[in-house]
């Protein structure tokens, strides 16, 4: 199984980054899709930053799912920083609110050091499958977004109704996210019933021998083979 795992480095010196995605234990071990990226597209290229991505219809498609695992199995990018870059609205400093990051924008709002501005992880992923990439809006997936004195009302708005794109990219980021969830449910519960089946084989196989012990009868037959009618009181329980 481990050739199959390959261990994730923690993220590199860089300020604390959350996920609400994938719990930290799973990304920790779950990383098949890792390993396919460094693979396919060299060591580290994917970028963890959302100002500087590639748009996702940029990859061929036939890596595209795989591209999208590792930023779900990474998470959204939500660097807590001490201080956020200001900016002048009018006669007042506006800046990027940690808060934001707080549910129901947990899941998805990644915020970016390189842009100082906000982006969206499930529309950067999926938009391409709900819009042509000629008609999609830019802001949150391409351009970010750092109009801060907007900031509450844009996040809402970007959000919509329940079939707005972006819940439909959600929805879509999820599904991902709970299909890796139940195969590693499934691998769990196998190697449950492997070792469950062991204990039981093991147990009674130490009855037999207690049994034989306690009544002083010999083990071994005198044919242990294949074809044998009696291999012996051991092997014949
Ligand atoms: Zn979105």
């Amino acid at each position: 199984m481990d050739k199959f795992l390959i261990k994730q480095p923690r993220s590199s010196s860089g300020p604390f980054v959350s996920s609400h995605v994938v719990p930290e234990a799973q990304r920790e071990t779950i990383t098949p899709s890792s390993s396919n990226v460094d693979c396919i597209l060299g060591v580290g290229s994917l970028k963890r930053d959302p100002g500087g991505r590639k748009p996702i219809f940029e990859y061929d498609s036939n890596i595209r799912d795989v591209v999208r695992r590792h930023y779900i199995l990474m998470g959204p990018y939500q660097p807590k920083l001490r201080v956020y870059p200001k900016t002048i609205f009018g006669t007042s400093n506006r800046q990027f609110n940690p808060e934001w990051f707080n549910a129901p924008n947990s899941a998805w709002l990644e915020y970016s050091i390189d842009d100082d501005a906000i982006f969206c992880l499930c529309c950067y992923l999926f938009k391409n499958e709900f819009e042509s990439h000629g008609n999609a809006r830019k802001s949150f997936t391409q351009d970010g977004f750092k109009t801060w004195n907007h900031g509450p009302e844009r996040i809402r708005l970007h959000v919509g109704e329940v079939n707005s794109i972006h819940n439909k990219c959600l929805n879509r980021m999820l599904d991902f996210a709970n299909q890796r969830q139940s195969i590693q449910s499934s691998l769990h519960k196998q190697s449950e019933k492997t070792k469950s089946d062991y204990r039981i084989r093991l147990n009674a196989s130490i009855d037999v021998v207690r049994f034989l012990l306690r009544n002083g009868l010999p083990f071994r037959g005198h044919d242990e083979s294949e074809d044998s009618n009696y291999k012996g009181l051991f092997l014949n329980f």
